[in-house]
C-alpha cells in the first residue's frame, strides 16, 4: 500500500492544467503533469484498500491500487507494465476519461477528496514513452487465420492489437483517412494531441496490424467479400447517427451537426500543425467555421463542450450551450446515486470554464428550442428558444419565449445508434435501440461476426470501447481456436469470465461475509468461474474448497484473467490446446513478466527477488498476501514451474 496514514497527511491536488488566458491561444493539450515528487505523493494517499472499489468502478478493471503505490515507490517500469495489463491504451484514458474510478474510490466518502488516479495514470504512460519502455509486441507464431476489424476507434484499436498478439492476421479497416475514430476526429487536439494516437498506430504496424485507411466497408469493400477473405469479421463502427432537432427552420444554412464541425477542426487542425494523415482527407467545399460568429451549441455534454472549446480557439463573438434537462446539484445527491455509484451532479466542462473566464460564453439549462430564424443573408440569423418544463417531454414553458442571434448553430444532442448498412449487409440483428445485438457476450447473430464498442453498447466511453476490444477479441480467439481444432462448425463461446454485474453480485458477497479481502475473493471466484477445465485444474491444484478459498490463487488468476494475458504470452498452450514443453513455458513466461505485465510482473511488489524462472516458487509463494495465515499457498509451485492457466 501508499505510506501508512498517507491520505490523513497528504491533500489531494488534482491534474494541474493550462492558464486559460495562454491555452485558448493554440490547440496544444492543456492538461500538464507534475513533477515525480508531487505524483509519488498522491500515490501515497491510496490505502490499498481491502475492498478497492476503485477496481470495481474501472470499466477496464484497472489494477490501481498496484500502480498507485509502485509510483509511490518509484517503480515506474512496474507500474507502466501492471497498467498494460488491463489497459492497451493508458494515454487516451489517462486524458480523457471522467474517472468513474475515482467516484468510487473510497477517500471519495468525503467528497472531492478521492486519490488522482486518472493523474497518476496520465503520468505513468507518458513516463513510459518518454523511457521507451513501450515496445511493440509482435506475436512469436502465427496462427493462419485472418481477422477483419471494421472501425478504428479505440474498440477497434484494442482488439486488432489483442487479436494481432495473439498471433492472427488482422487488417483494420478505416473510413477515415487515418486511424483513431472518435479521438482522432470528434476530440480536440487541445484534449489530447493526435501524435499520441499516431504512437500508437506505429506500434499496430509494427506489431503487424494492416491498416487499411480511406476504405468504407459495405461500400468500397462488400460484405460478402469480407466474409469470403477473412475467418472472423469485428464490427466497430461507433454509434455515429445524431440525434435530430426537427423545429422550423432547421433547413437553414449555418445550422450543423457537432460531429460536422468537428471533423472540420480536427482536420484544419491535422493539416496545420500535423500528423498528416496516410491517406487523402476529403476536401470540404464550405468549411464550418465560427470565428466572428454567435455561437450557440444545443447539448450539454462531451459533444458540445468540444464544439464549445474549438469555437472559442476560433475567435467567436459569443458562444452559448444550452441543455434541455434541468440543471444538476452541485453536490452528490446520495439519495439518487450514493457512492460508490457515478454521481449526476454538475461538472463545469472544461471548455465552458474557459469560456466564462474569458467572458464569451455562458451556459443555461432548462432551454428547449422552438424555431430557428434566417437573418439577413438568407443563413440563420436567431434561435428561438423558451425555459423547459422539468418533467419529459419538456415542453416550452408559456411567456417564456426569447431569442438568441446565432448565425452557427451546432446540434450536439448524442447519437441514437451506429449506422444501419454494413450490419444490414452482413444480416446481423440490431435491438431496439438499434445497436448491435450480441446473442452471447460480443457475439453477434451471424456466424464468425463479433461487435465491440459504441457500435454493440451504444455512444459510451473511451475506457468502455477499450474494454469492449479486449473482451471481443478475446471472443473471437476463442473462437477460431474452435475452427483451427477442426471442429465442423466452430463452438461459439459460451462464457467470457465474470461480467461486471457478476463482479458487482460477488462484492456485495465479500461485503456481507466479511472476512478476507475481497479482491482475494473476486479473483478466486474469477478463476472458478473460468472456463471449467482451467477451474478444474485450479481447484485441484489448489485443494481449494468453495470458490471464496482459492486465496492462494488469487492475483494470478485475477490478473490472468483479466488482463488476458495469454494473447500477449503467445503461449502454447493457449495457442494449440496442448502442454508446453518446459523450456517453451519457460520462455513465454520470462518473456511476459517482461513484457506484458500480468501477474508476473507483481512479483518485485512483494518480493525483492528478480524474476527469473528460477525463482518461481520462492516467489509465488510470497506473492499472496492478502491469504490468512494458515491457508495453503500455490502449493502446485513448488511442484512444477508450469503456471496452469497458460
Ligand atoms: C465529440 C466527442 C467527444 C468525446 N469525448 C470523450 C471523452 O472526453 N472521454 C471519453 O471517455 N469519451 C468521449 N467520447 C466518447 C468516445 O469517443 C467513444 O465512446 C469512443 O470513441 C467509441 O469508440 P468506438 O471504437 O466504439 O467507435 P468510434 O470511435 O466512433 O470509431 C468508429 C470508427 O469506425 C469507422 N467506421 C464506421 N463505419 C465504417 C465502415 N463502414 N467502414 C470503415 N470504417 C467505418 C468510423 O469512421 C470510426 O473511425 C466523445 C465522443 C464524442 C462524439
Ligand atoms: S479505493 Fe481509492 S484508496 Fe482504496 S485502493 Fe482504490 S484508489 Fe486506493
Amino acid at each position: 500500500m501508499g505510506k501508512l496514514g498517507g491520505f490523513l497527511q497528504i491533500e489531494r491536488h488534482d491534474i494541474p492544467q493550462r492558464d486559460v488566458a495562454e491555452r485558448t491561444l493554440d490547440y496544444r493539450e492543456f492538461l500538464l503533469t507534475r513533477p515525480v515528487a508531487e505524483l509519488r505523493a498522491q500515490g501515497a494517499r491510496c490505502m490499498d484498500c481491502g475492498v478497492p472499489f476503485c477496481h470495481n468502478g474501472c470499466p477496464l478493471g484497472n489494477l490501481i491500487p498496484d500502480w498507485n503505490d509502485l509510483v509511490y515507490r518509484d517503480r515506474w517500469r512496474e507500474a507502466i507494465a501492471q497498467l498494460h495489463a488491463t489497459n492497451n491504451f493508458p494515454e487516451f484514458t489517462g486524458r480523457l476519461c471522467p474517472a468513474p474510478c475515482e467516484a468510487a474510490c473510497v477517500l471519495e466518502i468525503r467528497e472531492g477528496d478521492a486519490v488522482t488516479i486518472k493523474q497518476i495514470e496520465n503520468a505513468i504512460i507518458n513516463r513510459a514513452f518518454e523511457e521507451g519502455w513501450v515496445m511493440p509486441q509482435p506475436p512469436r507464431r502465427e496462427s493462419g487465420q485472418r481477422v477483419a476489424v471494421v472501425g478504428s476507434g479505440p474498440a477497434g484499436m484494442a482488439a486488432a492489437q489483442q487479436l494481432r498478439r495473439a498471433g492472427h492476421a488482422v487488417t483494420l479497416f478505416e473510413r477515415d483517412e487515418a486511424i483513431g475514430g472518435l479521438v482522432r476526429f470528434g476530440v480536440p487536439d487541445f484534449k489530447i494531441e493526435k501524435s499520441v494516437v499516431e504512437r500508437r498506430v506505429l506500434q499496430l504496424l509494427e506489431e503487424g496490424v494492416q491498416l487499411r485507411c480511406g476504405v468504407d466497408v459495405g461500400r468500397d469493400v462488400s460484405a460478402d467479400e469480407l466474409r469470403g477473405s477473412f475467418d472472423a469479421i469485428v464490427l466497430a463502427t461507433g454509434s455515429r447517427v445524431p440525434r435530430e432537432l426537427p423545429a422550423p427552420g432547421r433547413d437553414l444554412e449555418g445550422i450543423h451537426f457537432a460531429m460536422d464541425y468537428l471533423y472540420d477542426r480536427n482536420r484544419w487542425v491535422a493539416r496545420q500543425f500535423g500528423p498528416q494523415p496516410p491517406a487523402p482527407a476529403p476536401q470540404s467545399s464550405r468549411p464550418i467555421t465560427a470565428s466572428g460568429a454567435d455561437v450557440v451549441v444545443i447539448g450539454g455534454g462531451d459533444t458540445g463542450a468540444d464544439c464549445v472549446g474549438n469555437a472559442l480557439r476560433e475567435g467567436a463573438r459569443s458562444i452559448t450551450q444550452l441543455e434541455l434537462l434541468p440543471e444538476p446539484p452541485p453536490r452528490r445527491p446520495d439519495e439518487r446515486t450514493p457512492w460508490p455509484q457515478w454521481p449526476l451532479k454538475y461538472r463545469l466542462s472544461y471548455a465552458m470554464k474557459e469560456a466564462k473566464e474569458t467572458s464569451v460564453g455562458e451556459q443555461d439549462f432548462s432551454i428547449t428550442t422552438t424555431r430557428f430564424s434566417a437573418g439577413a443573408d438568407g443563413r440563420v440569423g436567431a434561435l428561438h428558444i423558451a425555459r423547459a418544463e422539468p418533467q419529459p417531454p419538456f415542453g416550452p414553458v408559456p411567456g417564456t419565449e426569447r431569442e438568441l442571434p446565432a448565425q452557427l448553430v451546432l446540434l450536439a444532442m448524442g447519437f441514437l445508434g451506429p449506422e444501419q448498412e454494413l450490419p444490414a449487409q452482413l444480416g446481423v440483428e440490431c435491438d431496439q435501440r438499434s445497436n448491435i445485438r450480441a446473442v452471447r457476450p460480443y457475439t453477434t447473430s451471424v456466424d464468425g461476426v463479433f461487435a465491440a464498442g459504441d457500435a454493440r453498447r451504444g455512444q459510451s466511453l473511451i475506457v468502455w470501447a477499450i474494454n469492449e476490444g479486449r473482451q471481443c477479441a478475446r471472443m473471437v480467439d476463442r473462437y477460431l481456436a474452435g475452427r483451427r481444432d477442426g471442429s465442423s462448425s466452430a463452438r461459439v463461446p459460451q462464457d467470457d469470465g465474470p461480467t461486471k454485474a457478476q463482479r458487482d453480485r460477488q462484492r456485495t458477497w465479500a461485503l456481507a461475509s466479511g472476512r478476507a479481502s475481497e479482491r482475494c475473493r473476486a479473483a478466486s471466484w474469477a478463476a472458478c468461474r473460468a472456463p471449467r477445465a482451467r477451474s478444474r485444474r485450479l481447484r485441484r491444484r489448489q485443494k481449494c474448497r468453495p470458490p471464496g478459498h482459492l486465496q492462494s490463487a488469487c492475483r494470478l488468476s485475477l490478473i490472468a484473467l483479466e488482463s488476458r494475458c495469454h494473447f500477449a504470452s503467445s503461449s502454447p498452450r493457449t495457442r494449440s490446446g496442448s502442454s508446453p514443453s518446459p523450456s517453451d513455458a519457460r520462455r513465454a513466461a520470462s518473456s511476459s513478466a517482461r513484457s506484458c505485465g500480468h501477474g508476473w510482473m507483481t512479483s518485485p511488489i512483494r518480493s525483492s527477488r528478480p524474476i527469473t524462472p528460477r525463482r518461481w516458487p520462492t516467489w509465488t509463494r510470497t506473492i499472496c498476501t492478502c491469504s490468512p495465515p494458515g491457508t495453503p499457498r500455490w502449493r502446485w509451485a513448488s511442484r512444477s514451474r508450469t503456471p496452469s492457466f497458460w
